[in-house]
Formats: C-alpha cells, sequence, structure tokens
C-alpha cells in the first residue's frame, strides 16, 4: 500500500511527496484508516514505528480539508485561542519533534500548527500562538498553564492524542492529562475524536483508555 492511496489531499500528499516517506510503515497503514473513520483509537506502537505521522497525516489532512477558517491576521492580536487538534507530549523533545513534523506536512497549506512546553519563555510561545494555531502539540504542565491564564480555549477541540501516554503517567502526568481531558468546556466522547498511543498497555493505560475512549479500537504492531 501507497500513501497515494489514501485520501489526505493534494498538498499533504506533495510534502509527503517532498520528505523521505517512501511508503507507510505499518503503524500508519493499520491507524490512517481507523482514524479517518473517526473511530477512537488505543495504539501500542513503539518509538521508530513512525506513529508520529499516523495520527498527525489524517488529523492535518481534515483541519486542511475544513478550509481556511477565522485565523488572525495580526501578530499581535493578543487574544485566546481555539485550537481543533491537541495533541499532548511528555518532554520538550518529543513536543518539538511532533511539531517539526506537523510543520513539514502542512508546509503550504493555510494549517498552522503551535508547540508550547515548559522550561521555555512563555512570552515567545504566546506570540506564536498569537499568529494564529490549528493544531497544538503540548505538555500537560505548561498547557495547563496557559489555560489557566486564559490563552488556550478548548471549546472548539476535535482531536485529542495523547502521545507515550505510559510515559507521561510515569512521569505523574495523569493529573494534568484528567485537568485536560476532563475540562468542563471540553467537547465531549462522541463530539471528540481520541487517541491514545502507549508502547506498553499496563493497569494504568488500560484504565485511562477506559475513561477517555468511546468503544475504542485497539491496534497493536
Ligand atoms: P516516530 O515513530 O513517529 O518517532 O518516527 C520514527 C522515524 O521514522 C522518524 O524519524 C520519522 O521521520 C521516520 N518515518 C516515519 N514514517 C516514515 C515512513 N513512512 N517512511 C520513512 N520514514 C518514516
Amino acid at each position: 500500500s501507497e500513501f497515494s492511496d489514501i485520501d489526505l489531499g493534494e498538498i499533504i500528499q506533495s510534502n509527503i511527496k517532498n520528505s523521505t516517506y517512501a511508503r507507510p510503515t505499518p503503524v500508519q497503514k493499520y491507524a490512517l484508516p481507523i482514524i479517518r473513520l473517526k473511530r477512537d483509537l488505543m495504539a501500542c506502537a513503539q518509538t521508530g514505528s513512525g506513529k508520529t505521522a499516523a495520527f498527525l497525516l489524517p488529523i492535518l489532512s481534515q483541519i486542511y480539508e475544513n478550509g481556511p477558517g477565522k485565523i488572525p491576521e495580526s501578530r499581535y492580536a493578543r487574544r485566546k485561542h481555539f485550537p481543533l487538534g491537541l495533541v499532548l507530549a511528555p518532554t520538550r523533545e518529543l513536543a518539538s519533534q511532533i511539531y517539526d513534523e506537523a510543520r513539514k506536512f502542512s508546509y503550504r497549506s493555510h494549517v498552522r500548527p503551535c508547540v508550547v512546553y515548559g522550561g521555555a519563555d512563555v512570552g515567545g510561545q504566546m506570540r506564536e500562538l498569537d499568529r494564529g494555531c490549528h493544531l497544538l502539540v503540548a505538555t500537560p504542565g505548561r498547557l495547563v498553564d496557559m489555560m489557566e491564564r486564559g490563552k488556550i480555549g478548548l471549546d472548539q477541540i476535535k482531536w485529542v492524542v495523547l502521545d507515550e501516554a505510559d510515559r507521561m503517567l510515569d512521569m505523574g502526568f495523569e493529573p494534568q492529562i484528567r485537568r485536560i481531558v476532563e475540562q468542563d468546556t471540553m467537547p465531549k466522547t462522541g463530539e471528540r475524536q481520541m487517541l491514545m498511543f502507549s508502547a506498553t498497555f499496563p493497569k494504568e493505560i488500560q484504565i485511562l483508555a477506559r475513561d477517555f475512549l468511546d468503544n475504542y479500537i485497539f491496534l497493536a504492531v
């Protein structure tokens, strides 16, 4: 199977062609159609499997298909932002890698990814957000901080990805993850699509999957 067999839209297809990705890896081959069918997903996949593109490509292509929407022209807009997609990752390094990949695939489209993580200046990240944000990649602590500052609202979220969920729990992020996913304004099960990726599937991840996912498909690669 080929990337060109999957309906991802012209711009994203040409960005894939310009990348080093010749054909889908197994997790991409199986997860892409499931995600496009709008099903919740629990995927057990290791780092190196290509899991990042497996969740980014279908989300970016759907944001792209939905058209430009309202994005502030001014970088000084100083407003609250309502991303459509949210990716939570355990570390600054992983969040940056996901963001770089999202930028590569949304190149020459209107879709704007942003990234926020701890240990870096909030002001710079806020200014980036003010240029518009469709897809937000975040570490849990910094996102909670941005929500408390009134900078990010979750009301418009259609996709939530928990990447390396087992590592996020190992690092003690469960309270922040629950705070985010169980927020009053976060669209509920059935109105959002939720995707969990984890290298392992211990009891704590099974509980999170039970609490967050709706009638999900389980994929192990
Ligand atoms: P990940 O598991 O998402 O961290 O990806 C691991 C590495 O594989 C990254 O460097 C990706 O850029 C690369 N990669 C992902 N998908 C493909 C693909 N279909 N073909 C070649 N390389 C890929």
